[in-house]
């Protein structure tokens, strides 16, 4: 009954999932306590106090007719208008309400963009290591992901390697700022770089090239840094992003997609559509209501930097090399030994969860994600240098 891509895509479950499980394994052993868990990007933190105050604000509207009821495919008016604003502001452009589509996260606007601009056989670029989900995507409507190495050790853009990557099927390229998982934040000059290549890449595919910036992290830089605008760089852009992580509300569902003003009305048109035919048909309702009424608040950043910081000691401790993330909550650090997998076996030895590089298309990397309470990240820094003298001596 199930397609081979989908039996395929379950024997080869992603190494988030099987770290997933044996870390269950390891909790159900030795008690949650004992196991250092970062694995996973799933924040901790609570939303802020003003979500929960919305919330009981909505009890009171729950009494009106269609309170919850269907609603414009493309979410609230009222809720299209004012993200426009955010969005006009961070990216300095002047983005309106038509502009803005509301999505079930940042996830359901990916879906959503490659529905509309994507066909069999199409290419999708993206920076490796990138967020795995990326292939699955671009595979829901028979295109192909082409991830393109950044350029190391830092893990910036490898323009050389994007502009030999186009072809005549490159439809489109997602650029995770701040990325999961190096914490990497692309420069302005990167970005205007880029911008170029794009453009000359027009040569092979007759068409432009859609620039899909996936900014879910934007609200969480470190030392000072500033994430720039694609919207200023590249008129062919649209901005994906979601509240699951500013506001810690990744159950609910609640992203958008922003379309550059100077794309035309049927680009949002067929969004719109997408969105509705791919069966998502809006945004949930209490979710958008949420976000309209919490709009400018986010999670408290401040943990996020402690966590950081702890995260460097313990890593300087252990003596492994890492590029300090500019934002986002994940370090990409190079595995002692070289082996990822078998490094994050030797982690997982010390009770500690950590993903193998080569689960995010980069081998040779693990990853550690620092959503946790400090005391974790310390308590995991004698089993992590332990591992990385092991593997040293291999
Ligand atoms: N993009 C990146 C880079 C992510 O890390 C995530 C979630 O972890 C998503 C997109 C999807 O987020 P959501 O659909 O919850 O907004």
């Amino acid at each position: 009954m199930l397609t081979p891509s989908v039996q395929g895509y379950l024997t080869r479950s992603s190494w988030i999932r099987r770290m997933f499980e044996a870390g269950l394994e390891l909790k159900r052993r030795f008690g949650a306590d004992a196991v250092q868990d970062l694995s996973l990007g799933n924040p901790d933190l609570p939303p802020p106090a003003a979500v929960g105050e919305a919330l009981h604000a909505l009890a009171q509207e729950a009494t009106q007719p269609l309170a919850f009821g269907y609603m414009p495919n493309a979410g609230y008016p009222e809720l299209r208008a004012a993200l426009a604003q955010t969005v006009a502001q961070e990216q300095g452009v002047a983005v309106e309400a038509r502009h803005m589509v509301v999505t079930c996260g940042a996830a359901g606007a990916i879906n959503v963009v490659l529905r509309a601009v994507i066909e069999p056989g199409d290419e999708v670029l993206t920076i490796a290591p990138y967020f795995v989900e990326y292939g699955f995507y671009a595979e829901n409507f028979g295109g192909r992901l082409v991830p393109v190495p950044a350029a190391r050790p830092h893990f910036g853009l490898d323009l050389t390697a994007i502009a030999q990557a186009i072809t005549p099927r490159t439809r489109a390229l997602i650029l995770n700022s701040p990325n999961n998982p190096t914490g990497t934040v692309y420069s302005a000059q990167e970005l205007a770089a880029l911008a170029n290549v794009l453009q000359e890449g027009r040569r092979h595919t007759n068409r432009p090239i859609l620039l899909i910036a996936d900014e879910p992290y934007r609200f969480l830089t470190y030392d000072g840094t500033v994430v720039p605008s694609v919207m200023q760089i590249y008129p062919y852009s649209v901005v994906v992003s979601s509240f699951s992580k500013s506001l810690a509300l990744a159950g609910e569902r609640v992203g958008y997609i922003a379309a550059h003003p100077q794309l035309p009305d049927a680009f949002v048109d067929a969004l719109v559509l997408a969105n509705r035919i791919l069966g998502f048909v809006n945004a949930p309702a209490i979710g958008q209501r949420l976000v309209l009424k919490t709009l400018g608040q986010q999670v408290d950043t401040a943990p996020y930097v402690r966590r950081r910081a702890a995260m460097m000691r313990i890593l300087d401790a252990a003596a492994i090399a890492y590029t300090p993330p500019q934002g986002a909550f994940y370090f990409f650090p190079e595995a002692p030994g070289g082996d990822d997998v078998a490094f994050v076996q030797m982690l997982y030895e010390e009770r500690i969860l950590a993903v193998p590089g080569r689960g995010f298309g980069l081998p040779g990397y693990f990853r550690l994600a620092f959503c946790v309470d400090e005391e974790v990240i310390q308590r995991a820094g004698p089993g992590l240098a332990r591992a990385a003298q092991r593997a040293r001596g291999r």
